[in-house]
């Protein structure tokens, strides 16, 4: 198993990303790096599949894969495996090794997630044995880990292996300074495409400034990320701020829909269609920024200010909630679904840099659906507004669940009321997890001594 990678005391593993604008020199050698790190992930993946179906064919113990071991073989095989079919030319010595080295690894760690899934060590939905990897249906992307990779001090250049000096979009200053003064040490870059931008994000260990700590240490709020708001936040009796959906979001979440109906005119694989196409990844990319620079900005206000946040725990259910819905809502709740789960994540390694404490509610705690005032639990649906049948005090959906949610905090360790359907759902979301895991070569342990009757 890989294992992650510890920073040393004092300090912690952070990411910063900048827009690089290569030269078409440089943007013909980075989409090859793209099929490259393609090419050895699929050339590791069949040999770890070969592997297993030669376990099974005889029974004869194999040794569990590795990413050493896989790269090993890479570099004996390199020379017949990268040679042109009617040249023999061999083309490998073009790309960065390190180019294949992260398809490899990215093979091993899928196989290795997909193993630890089965035996129950993730958490969420379970991982699928990995597919071959297609251009068009992955991310564009590749790693270095070692090789010449810093920040000229122009501020304006980031210098990669193989690649040579690409000039940045933006200015590499709140990195640069921390290099030079020894706070931060350059771990690694990721290159990857973002629409039709080419994102590298750098990894490094950094010493965090010392905080002064929370401005409002006694404050504990409530944080709802919700279908129409992107996120209320509440005390325990009353709503303190509102994250409307940004502006520029929405707009481009309307020109969105439009371009998608304008191409579903067009016939696939002509040149308007890929116009339309192009166009679309351009928008999704945009709209991605928008909504993860709003998060940002969210989250460390969040951390720097209150002492206890609670947020909603992993929905295990939420697929089989969305399953449920029509259409366009059920895309909306998706939505939602993924900004709750990159909220919490960055609420996750914020909090402790800035001294507050995240909490993280019980799945099934029904924020949503219980009544602030009296404590009654009831079915709302996808209702905005809603009465409680207890003590018809009227209710705004979001506003309502921050401030369920802020409580949850003294209420958590007592035990919240639980929603009757609860243990329902958790029987039925396990039982669809089986359905998943069974069947065909998912089912099959390679590292076990399964005997099969020949
Ligand atoms: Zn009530």
């Amino acid at each position: 198993m890989p294992s992650k990678y510890q920073p040393p005391e004092g300090r912690v593993v952070q990411g910063f990303s900048f827009a690089l604008d290569p030269t078409d020199e440089q943007m013909v050698l980075i989409n090859r790096f793209f099929g490259a790190r393609r090419f050895a992930f699929n050339w590791a993946l069949s040999q770890i599949k070969d592997s297993i179906e030669h376990h099974r064919a005889t029974c004869e113990s194999t040794t569990a894969p590795s990413f050493y071991s896989l790269r090993k073989q890479w570099n004996t095989e390199k020379n017949t495996v990268c040679a042109n079919d009617e040249t023999g030319e061999v083309w490998w010595t073009d790309i960065s090794k390190e180019v294949f080295a992260d398809g490899v690894r990215g093979a091993n760690d899928a196989y290795w997630r997909w193993q630890k899934s089965r035996k129950g060590m993730i958490a969420g939905q379970p991982v699928g044995f990995p597919r071959f990897k297609k251009r068009g249906r992955d991310r564009d992307r590749f790693s270095f880990t070692t090789g010449a990779m810093r920040l000229e001090s122009d501020r304006r250049h980031l210098t990669l292996p193989v690649l040579g000096t690409i000039r940045t979009h933006e200015n590499t200053r709140r990195l640069e300074r921390l290099i030079v003064l020894d706070r931060a040490k350059v771990l690694g870059v990721t290159v990857s495409r973002h629409g039709d931008r080419i994102i590298a994000a750098v990894r490094v260990s950094i010493v965090r400034p010392q905080q002064a700590g929370v401005s409002q240490p006694d404050s504990v709020v409530g944080v709802d990320v919700g279908v129409r708001r992107l996120a209320t936040v509440a005390t325990v009796d009353t709503v303190i701020a509102e994250l409307a959906n940004p502006r520029a979001l929405e707009g481009r979440l309307k020109e969105l829909r439009l371009l998608q109906r304008q191409r579903s005119r067009r016939t696939r694989g002509s040149r308007q269609y890929l116009v339309a196409t192009q166009k679309i990844a351009r928008l999704y990319a945009d709209a991605a920024l928008i909504r993860q620079h709003t998060f940002h900005v969210f989250t460390t206000n969040l951390a720097k200010t209150h002492g206890v946040i609670v947020v909603e725990g992993l929905d295990a259910s939420a697929m089989l909630k969305q399953k449920s819905l029509p259409g366009a809502r059920s895309r909306r709740r998706g939505l939602s679904d993924a900004a709750l789960g990159e909220i919490r994540r960055q609420l996750r390694y914020k909090c402790p840099w800035y001294g507050s404490t995240l909490i993280e509610a019980d799945r099934f705690f029904p924020s949503s659906k219980t009544c602030h005032d009296c404590g009654h639990v009831q079915d709302i649906g996808w209702s905005e507004q809603w009465n409680c049948e207890e003590c018809s005090s009227s209710h705004q959906r979001d506003d309502n669940a921050a401030i369920n949610l802020a409580r949850w905090a003294s209420l958590g360790s007592v035990g919240a009321p639980v929603k009757r359907g609860a243990e329902h759902q958790t029987e039925s979301h396990s039982a669809a997890g089986e359905d998943t895991r069974k069947g065909g070569l998912e089912s099959f342990r390679p590292n076990n001594s399964v005997r099969r009757a020949t």
